[in-house]
């Protein structure tokens, strides 16, 4: 690595700030001698950001040694997580995800102190190659400063299993000192379920004036939230934010209660004049007191991990299936039957599964 790389590496006021210091530090750290499991563990647990930034990139890997050294890494840093906030955070695009987390994030660094990671689960990005919180310039105040660390989705050419990269990258945030978590997910699809299974507040952030169908926010998903945050409340919008907020009180009386024992809240707020921000993250830091005392916070991190298990298994289970010699020669012409109706989705899945599996396996190898 050249002087120039490392101090333009030292003055880059944030970790990951926008491009290209996120591409700088990938591709210096990439040139670099590459760094043991041990240099890896205590460069995360001293908090350098570079080596926490490069430790998630080995996350985020499709290469096989690459799974492998994170997976060690991550499995050394297990004992120095877990004493974070974790907060997810979702809302359809435009609602002001972004906005709301450089508002709470600066918050947390000026008024208490404390440093923030800030974290993505998009969705769409292997799809379209997009990413949330790609657009850092979004959140300008939070990336240029040393208290945070912010990284956007894993976007296109990262095989499966988002939502397990992403808890693999908050342990190692956790482990590096980050005392909040904030994972951000589009509000559009199956990600809110991922993020609402690995943190302890679930935040929906909703506008005045759309309906539920507009803002494509399923009752599914206003059922998981702690908190509903009407944005937007300033200027001409704050009465409509207001009636906004009744409505969406009245409907979650209608909801069962949670298991935490927790009884869900609304408040309007701005990112913009930073009204209630503190209220905000108040009801965060209740709730937490709350869940602590009674228990519920420990049994559903349980509850957590059993179930990142049985998603790691089905996935891996899938990844084998799918990378095996005689599934890879004969789906595609299965698939084809199935949909000219030459034969049943039900025979041709298990004449698959007996490929993979059974004899016929090690006839077509
Ligand atoms: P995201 O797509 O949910 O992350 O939304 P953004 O944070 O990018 O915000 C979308 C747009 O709404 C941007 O133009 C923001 O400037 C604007 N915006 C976000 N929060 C507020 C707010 O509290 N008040 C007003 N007036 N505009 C906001």
């Amino acid at each position: 690595m050249t002087d120039a790389n490392e101090s333009a590496l030292r003055v880059s006021p944030g970790c990951v700030a926008p491009e290209p210091p996120q591409d700088l530090i990938t591709r210096v750290a990439n040139r670099r001698r590459s760094l043991s499991r041990q240099q890896y563990v205590d460069g995360i647990l001293r908090g350098e950001r570079a080596i926490l930034a490069k430790a998630i990139t080995l996350i985020e890997s499709s290469r096989a040694a690459d799974r492998e050294m994170a997976e060690q890494i991550v499995e050394d840093c297990l004992p120095h997580g877990g004493k974070s906030i974790r907060v997810g955070i979702t809302g359809v695009p435009g609602a002001g995800k972004s906005s709301l987390i450089e508002a709470i994030g600066t918050y947390l660094i000026d008024q208490h102190k404390q440093k923030v990671a800030v974290l993505a689960i998009d969705p769409s990005s292997q799809v379209s190659g997009g990413s949330i919180l790609g657009d850092k310039t979004r959140m300008t105040s939070l990336s240029s400063s040393e208290m945070a660390f912010i990284r956007p989705s894993p976007s296109r050419g990262h095989s499966g299993g988002v939502a397990q990269r992403t808890r693999e990258a908050m342990l190692l945030c956790e482990a590096a000192g980050y005392q909040n978590i904030l994972i951000e997910t589009v509000g559009v699809g199956q990600s809110e379920t991922a993020v609402h299974d690995m943190v302890d507040f679930f935040l929906l952030i909703l506008l005045a004036g759309a309906g539920d169908e507009l803002q494509g926010i399923k009752r599914g998903v206003m059922e998981m939230a702690d908190l509903v945050a009407i944005n937007k409340a300033d200027g001409t919008n704050l009465a409509a934010a207001e009636r906004a907020g009744t409505e969406a009180q009245n409907a979650l009386h209608y909801f069962p209660s949670f298991a935490s024992r927790w009884t869900p809240r609304v408040l309007t707020c701005s990112a913009v004049t930073g009204k209630s921000i503190p209220d905000l993250w108040n009801c965060v830091l209740e709730h937490n007191a709350l869940i602590r005392a009674n228990g519920w916070l420990n049994l559903n991190r349980q509850y957590q991990t059993r179930t990142w298990m049985h998603e790691i298994i089905q996935q891996q289970l899938r990844e084998q299936f799918e990378s095996h010699p005689a599934i890879r020669e004969h789906m595609g012409a299965l698939e084809q039957e199935v949909m000219e109706g030459r034969t049943t989705s039900f025979r041709a899945a298990r004449t698959l599964l007996e490929m993979y599996s059974g004899p016929e396996a090690a006839k077509a190898e």
